[in-house]
């Protein structure tokens, strides 16, 4: 049976046709931020899956994953690390360019808060076609970090991201389609 926490948190999730432009459905999250239950069942549901893997260093992509990162970095009592997007961050960064469902963009962090042998947990919102996944993946990897797995509140499936992700031998935890 399906933990009942799933259904609570896809009742949250609004739906805006046509946004950011047309033909798009965007899966819209800060309806979710308002009820602190299906916030917390997000945030419960990657705890109990990670508290036992080992994770050094959560990285959320900006902007929904660090809304959902940085709580779950609390939990697990582990580093949290911003991937954010160009020329935001005041330090030393490295970069990785990447398309989404709707233009193109770079994401960048801060030359070493990940170190080398660190074990990443990727964090977003949403995967779609998994482009801006990859370029995490990427990221991390210029690092020789280790990716524990790529996890996302919400999958659209037909957009084969996950498909993606296992040509660069990472696997995907998202909880409602
Ligand atoms: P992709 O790189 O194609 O997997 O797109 C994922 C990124 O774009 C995530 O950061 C999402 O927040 C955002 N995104 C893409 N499509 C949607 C959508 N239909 N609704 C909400 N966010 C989306």
């Amino acid at each position: 049976a399906q933990d009942p926490r799933l259904s609570v948190i896809r009742g949250t999730i609004r739906e805006v046709p046509n946004f950011p432009k047309d033909g798009i459905l965007f899966q819209d999250i800060t309806t979710t931020l308002l009820d602190p239950v299906a916030f917390g069942h997000c945030i419960e549901l990657l705890y109990e899956r990670y508290r036992d893997k080992g994770v050094d260093v959560v990285a959320g992509f900006e902007a929904r994953g660090l809304i959902f990162g940085a709580p779950l970095s609390l939990r697990l009592k582990c580093a949290f690390v911003p991937l954010r997007k160009p020329k935001k961050l005041p330090g030393e960064t490295i970069g990785e360019a990447y398309d989404l469902e709707y233009g193109s963009d770079r994401i960048e962090m801060h030359v070493g808060h990940v170190k080398e042998g660190d074990r990443v947990l990727l964090v977003d919102d949403l995967i779609a076609t998994g482009g801006t996944m990859v370029a995490g993946i990427k990221l991390m990897k210029k690092v020789k970090a280790e990716i524990v797995e790529a996890a996302c509140i919400l999958e659209l499936p037909l957009l084969k991201g996950k498909d993606k992700l296992v040509e660069h031998d990472v696997s995907l935890y998202t909880m409602v389609e």
